[in-house]
């Protein structure tokens, strides 16, 4: 089994379980590490809904912490960061202030509008899609060199419920961004969670992960849980699919610091 880098918990509001329970699928699965990467808390009143308030960050802490004990799997202290503008002044400080092994960057809105919430679906019906995924990768290119976080979460999310322009314009709006991604050392996630969603298909797709490859961007594993039963979810398809795009090892984390392992 593989680590999984991208799990949830309860405290974000739209997840269900400990951590506790989680850890615990996680052993009977034999996975030999698992990330918490819970949705950080935001002082910006970005998307509120879905995270933990600031008061309730050294409950998370806490909770994650009393679980590394020694044995498998090995629980690593992570959190999943919001890309936005603007997000750079309370990031900077409040990822410097806390000893993270992992750190993961979305985007989940552009401008006033989660596109990936489900409650705000309907306003795919009045937008034009190609320029949501412009908007999108320009955004995401403007922050992989920003050196905030260490992994790129779900890298083409606005596929989500299934809108999204042909693969030759997919391609020429993600290569700059990917560009950049690469020239960040920044690491990509395989996530499982678009497997469970309307599009049914991992982030990120064959095409996105091909291009990756080819300019040496590493990966990692995340099953993006928001229910303990859904840790590891299909790592057998992210495998296969990171194998198939040429890749023979993926990375790992600890302290913020990446080394590689090669994949089973
Ligand atoms: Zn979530
Ligand atoms: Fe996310
Ligand atoms: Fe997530
Ligand atoms: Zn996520």
């Amino acid at each position: 089994m593989l680590p999984d880098y991208h799990l949830h918990t309860s405290l974000c509001r739209h997840a269900t379980g400990t951590a506790r329970a989680y850890k615990a699928v996680a052993q009977r699965r034999g996975l030999p590490e698992i990330a918490f990467t819970d949705h950080m808390p935001n002082p910006d009143g970005h998307d509120p809904d879905q995270r933990m308030t600031l008061e309730e960050w050294s409950l998370y802490q806490q909770m994650v912490m009393e679980l590394q004990a020694p044995g498998a799997p090995r629980v690593l202290f992570g959190g999943e960061a919001d890309y936005y503008e603007g997000c750079e002044r309370f990031l900077r400080p409040f990822l410097a202030s806390t000893a993270f092994d992992v750190v993961i960057g979305s985007i989940h809105c552009l401008g006033d509008w989660c596109f990936d919430n489900p409650a705000e679906l309907q306003r795919w019906a009045a937008v034009d899609v190609e320029g949501v995924w412009r908007a999108y990768f320009e955004l995401l290119g403007r922050f992989a060199g920003s050196g905030l976080v260490d992994v790129v979460g779900h890298l083409d999310l606005p596929k989500k419920f299934g809108h999204r322009p042909g693969d030759h314009i997919v391609r020429e709006l993600a290569q700059p961004a990917l560009d950049r991604i690469a020239a960040a050392e920044l690491c990509i996630e395989i996530n499982t969670a678009g497997l469970r969603k309307p599009v049914q298909e991992i982030y990120p797709s064959a095409m996105l992960l091909a291009l990756a490859r080819e300019r040496n961007i590493s990966i990692c594993f995340g099953s993006d849980a928001h229910r303990p039963e859904e840790v590891g979810y299909n790592f057998e398809a992210a495998l296969r699919l990171a194998k198939e795009a040429g890749y023979t090892e993926a990375v790992r984390f600890a302290a913020r610091r990446k080394t590689a392992y090669p994949l089973p």
